[in-house]
């Protein structure tokens, strides 16, 4: 395209061939035709129906104005530029088969270019466009006039067209064409209000209806309010800035026995004519003091417990009261609220005096007694003896006048005793009582034993602990005292028998000496079997004597073991040997069995010889003649055994346990057969557990009894080397005679 030919054709024209060649649009050639299909034509003439309505008078009344023309046709494009309908003169009908202009076709410059409806849309202003020829040679000439169509908003609705042969182009068709577009333009405006007002219309009738939705929500929500404020338990009573009440709930109009009538619009005073208003003391509550009245004055009020009395009609009740501000911090309301709490008060004043019964009876008990909670080891009940013994064990500190309530460890931290805790706890896990011995408290001199037993819950789970103290001072005392007079005795004993001991020596020296072959002779027979029972008694004397001795030193602590390494199974059979006289006098068989023939171990050879003889006279004693008596000696792991076994009477098991104890002799009927004072066997048992050893015995009634000593299987360091038992046997003789002289007792 040239300048010439620019020049030649009008700025509008040439502007939208330009565009139409940047859309690689020749200006000679046929396109493809871009239209609507069916389907879519439809939709745009249903959305565009109001238009097309509006328009077609305005373009009848066009054709009617033009009528004569005959190359003339009109057409509404949409707002995307496609034809919505045609309206055609006679010869239009061939124009419009000839552009290929029918509903549905694009008019925007992608078809053949430029063209009037597509530039007015551009544009947006009408427009007039002159020159097809330049784009398609073969056609006549055609002139567009073409204007958009606005909306009441402003925006192209639509394009109106008219496409006329050039030669028949008239101004008077630009006019008619303007004033066409505004004609309606003007009535879709009035449409548009038309619409609008519709729409207002409308938005007024759904904001009534929400309204009055609103308003019956409200008065719902405010029915259901009341019922549940009529229906609550709690007694709720609002009263307004006069004193006057404006709102009186069923539960508030029951607990004070008025209806809502007389009450709503009655002042707070005039509650107290139906109603005694009493605190917990029993206090009747001033008017000044009512709940409404305080909390006009701008009081919070929390949990005040009143009585209500009317008639004979006692109620607890605990009251709450706030004030309602306004925006401005105004008082406007004071919101009461009350529950009845009767039920529970009289349930709390019965288990105070449950509780109170309890304490009585506990206190009648004349035992210290507490409960404590637990875990929390709070104290529950206590009665005066346990507030007394708790008051003395505190000493100076101790001014509690009632326990309950107070914590465990408020009071023993006091009394710096944090055992108690520990015991409480200990119950509680292990859920079990616990004893706890005499202690003794020093701010009280006195012994207590303390019982801790725990109560279970019905869950058996433990939730309290009873304390229990017994007071043991006497018992403790009478002990202290016996313990004392037992020490006194054996005193007397050892001071006794360290007195008796020289006389006893000396008359058995004696009798010996009168019994030697010297001064034998000289006696009568009868006078030798005198002296013979001097002698035997003498020896029983200094047995007596040499026991009470040996104790009273292992008492007071003398009693030393002298270890030496010795030959057990010699020793022992020295000892046995030394008892031949015996065996035959009382027609016994005495036999050992040895495992070893030598066995040398570290023992106190006095005290060795003590033990075995005193087991041996023992079997002697309570074995009749013609049986037999055993010593087996054997090894068994750390320790050598020996163990002394008789044929005797032997011992019911009911008194084995109590042979080793001091003073006790299984038969006292044997007493006076086979004299002793049962201290052997006590003696015995201490001797060898210094030794490190252990005694055991087994009986059988009838059969016999078997004692065994265990000694530990070990030496000690010497210097000198091995002791041999060195006792000459008159030595042996006499010790022997000493420690077998029960046997002739009479
Ligand atoms: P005692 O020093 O008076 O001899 P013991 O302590 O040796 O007393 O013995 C205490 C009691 O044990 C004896 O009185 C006797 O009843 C009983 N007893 C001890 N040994 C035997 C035994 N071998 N057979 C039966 N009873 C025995």
């Amino acid at each position: 395209m040239n300048k010439q030919k620019q020049e030649k054709m009008e700025p509008v024209i040439w502007e939208s061939w330009q565009r139409s060649i940047s859309y690689n649009i020749h200006p000679r050639k046929i396109e493809k035709l871009i239209a609507y299909s069916k389907e879519e034509l439809e939709r745009a003439i249903h959305e565009n129906q109001k238009l097309l309505e509006i328009a077609e008078p305005y373009i009848q009344n066009m054709f009617a104005i033009v009528h004569d023309m005959k190359d003339i046709y009109i057409n509404l494009l949409d707002k995307r530029c496609y034809t919505l309908k045609n309206w055609t003169g006679d010869e239009g009908e061939y124009i419009l088969i000839e552009v290929g202009s029918h509903p549905g076709t694009c008019w925007k410059e992608k078809y053949r270019g430029t063209n009037g409806p597509g530039t007015a849309m551009y544009l947006n202003k009408p427009v007039l466009v002159k020159g097809w020829e330049h784009f398609c040679e073969m056609y006549h000439g055609i002139a567009c006039l073409a204007a958009p169509i606005h909306d009441p908003k402003g925006d192209i609705l639509a394009i109106l067209n008219i496409a006329v042969a050039a030669d028949e182009y008239n101004k008077g068709l630009w006019g008619m064409l303007l004033t066409g577009v505004r004609g309606i333009e003007r009535e879709l405006q009035h449409i548009s209000h038309q619409y609008e007002m519709e729409a207002l219309n409308q938005q007024l009738r759904e904001s009534v209806k929400k309204e009055r939705r609103l308003k019956k929500e409200v008065k719902e929500k405010a029915q259901l309010i009341e019922a549940i404020i009529d229906n609550m338990y709690e007694g709720l009573l609002i009263c307004n800035t006069d004193g006057k009440y404006v709102l009186v709930n069923e539960s508030a109009q029951d607990l004070l026995g008025a209806n809502s009538n007389e009450l709503v619009s009655a002042e707070i005073g005039y509650i107290g004519s139906l109603v005694v208003f009493k605190y917990e003391n029993e206090k009747v509550v001033p008017i000044e003091e009512y709940l409404g009245n305080r909390v006009l004055k701008g009081e919070t009020v929390e949990n005040q417990v009143y009585i209500v009395e009317k008639g004979r009609s006692k109620r607890y009740i605990v009251a709450n009261g706030t004030p309602i501000l306004d925006e401005e911090g105004k008082m406007k309301y004071a919101l009461l609220s009350c529950t009845d709490i009767t039920k529970m008060k009289y349930n709390e004043l019965a288990v105070k005096k449950q509780r109170e019964f309890v304490g009585k009876v506990l206190d009648m008990l004349g035992v210290p007694m507490a409960v404590i909670r637990y875990p929390d080891l709070i104290c529950e009940i206590s009665n005066v003896k346990s507030t007394d013994l708790v008051n003395q064990l505190l000493g100076e500190k101790g001014n509690i006048s009632n326990l309950v309530g107070k914590t465990v460890e408020e009071v023993v931290s006091i009394m710096q005793n944090q055992n108690f805790i520990e015991y409480m706890i200990q119950v509680g896990e292990s859920r079990k009582e616990i004893f706890a011995k005499a202690e003794l408290y020093a701010h009280s001199n006195q012994y207590y034993h303390f019982i801790f037993s725990p109560i279970f819950d019905k869950k058996n789970n433990v939730s309290h602990v009873a304390v229990t103290a017994l007071d043991v001072s006497n018992e403790v005392n009478y002990n202290k005292k016996m313990e004392e007079m037992a020490k006194q005795k054996d005193d007397f004993f050892s001071i006794v028998s360290h007195e008796l001991r020289s006389p006893a020596a000396l008359i058995n020296l004696a009798t010996q000496m009168l019994l030697s072959t010297y001064y034998e002779k000289d006696l009568s027979d009868k006078a030798r079997k005198l002296v013979h029972k001097i002698k035997q008694n003498s020896y029983r004397l200094l047995r007596l004597v040499n026991n009470f001795l040996d104790m009273a030193k292992i008492e007071e602590g003398f009693a030393h073991i002298e270890y030496t390494n010795v030959d057990i199974v010699q020793l022992t059979k020295a000892i046995i040997d030394s008892l031949q006289l015996f065996t035959l006098d009382k027609k016994i068989k005495l036999d050992l069995y040895t495992e070893v023939n030598k066995k040398i171990i570290a023992i106190d050879t006095d005290k060795y010889e003590k033990i075995l003889l005193n087991l041996l006279s023992n079997a002697f004693k309570f074995t009749p003649s013609d049986r037999k008596i055993t010593v087996h000696i054997h090894l068994v792991e750390k320790y050598i055994i020996i163990s002394v076994e008789d044929q005797g009477i032997g011992i019911s098991q009911e008194k084995v346990d109590k042979i080793f104890d001091r003073f006790v002799q299984v038969d006292s009927s044997f007493r006076r057969k086979n004299e002793g004072t049962g201290i052997g066997l006590s003696l015995v048992k201490i001797l060898v557990e210094k030794m490190e050893g252990k005694i055991e015995v087994h009986s059988q009634v009838g059969k016999g009894s078997c004692f065994s000593v265990y000694l530990p299987d070990r030496r000690i360091q010497e210097e000198q080397g091995m002791t041999n038992y060195i006792k000459s046997s008159s030595e042996i003789a006499e010790i022997v005679n000493i420690e077998f002289a029960d046997i002739y007792g009479e």
